[in-house]
């Protein structure tokens, strides 16, 4: 494309979500790439598999609220493949460009995962993770699943306006302790501890605005390690707070402040091929910054 072409009009998402404001704070051209030029997106295995931990814990925790808490190795193994393998099939069909030898493995590689964390080795130990969240749950009987009317604190919808932007958010879990005093919020990670508490924040308003609720506490909960992250006192996340970040990130978005962020995660952006700041194989394919024009898809929510 020539800096005389007509420029490609994008359409971005009307909805904002946790994960999109820290793609607009990290890299916004990624954001762009990804949300509003659709570049298809090399598959990873850090996410598959965490969708598979994500499906197998959902699963194990439905089976406690029928009074079923499973212990059995095999039996965990069994719930964490057959949740690998139905997070494998739905990228497949996602991306049907990208055959899963194609994928993306992170991780380092060592003597007995050469490939680094690829499929074998989310077989070898996704089983092991989701074993560890049983350990947790078992060890920490005191935090029940919370009930909001009759739906359970799992995979959560809610669905706040925050910063004047309506927001889609799933809250992974949501726990009460027997006298039903305090609400705890835990987000499940597979990867690393995230270095913001932004998300687990914004989850506590997320509870409050839509069944009306007030969260005491947040945390993330870490696969990887079997434990959680330090509580988050939720008061630390007022709405004024959450508006301001949200409202930036609508700003940034309806004004077209979007810039590539080159460092070091670049090796692992799925969209790198098509970025043009750094020589992507297909970016000729694409516009740049200077070669877009933004459309927001529905007007958002007024202010009061
Ligand atoms: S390759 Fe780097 S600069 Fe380009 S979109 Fe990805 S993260 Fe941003």
């Amino acid at each position: 494309m020539t800096a005389t072409a007509e420029k490609t009009k994008i359409r971005l998402p009307q909805h904002l979500s946790h994960s999109q404001c820290s793609s607009l704070q990290f890299c916004s051209w990624r954001y762009v790439l990804e949300k509003g030029l659709h570049v298809p997106q090399q598959p990873s295995w850090a996410t598959v598999g965490g969708s598979g931990i994500h499906y197998a814990t959902e699963v194990w925790d439905n089976w406690t609220l029928n009074g079923v808490w499973e212990t059995d190795r095999g039996q965990i193994e069994k719930l964490f493949h057959d949740q690998f393998d139905k997070a494998i099939a739905e990228r497949e069909q996602q991306e049907p460009d990208f055959p899963k030898e194609s994928w993306r493995a992170s991780g380092r590689a060592s003597k007995q995962w050469p490939n680094k964390e690829d499929e074998s080795w989310w077989r070898a130990e996704g089983p092991a993770m989701v074993m560890s969240w049983v350990t947790w749950r078992t060890n920490n009987s005191q935090w029940e699943i919370a009930m909001f009317g009759d739906q359970p604190g799992i995979e959560l919808e809610c669905n706040p306006v925050i910063g004047g932007q309506p927001v889609k958010q799933f809250i992974d879990r949501a726990f009460t302790n027997p006298e039903q005093t305090d609400i705890l919020l835990v987000d499940i990670k597979s990867g690393r501890a995230p270095d913001s508490q932004q998300q687990i924040g914004s989850y506590g308003l997320g509870l409050l605005e839509t069944f009306g609720v007030e969260a005491r506490w947040g945390s993330y909960w870490l696969a990887r390690t079997g434990g959680t992250t330090a509580f988050e006192d939720m008061r630390l996340w007022p709405r004024e707070r959450l508006d301001d970040i949200y409202r930036k990130a609508q700003l940034q978005r309806e004004l077209g402040l979007f810039l590539p962020k080159e460092s070091n995660m670049c090796s692992g952006c799925s969209v790198k091929d098509a970025c043009f700041a750094v020589g992507g194989v297909n970016s000729d394919l694409y516009p740049t910054p200077w070669q877009i024009e933004v459309e927001i898809k529905s007007p958002p929510v007024p202010l009061d």
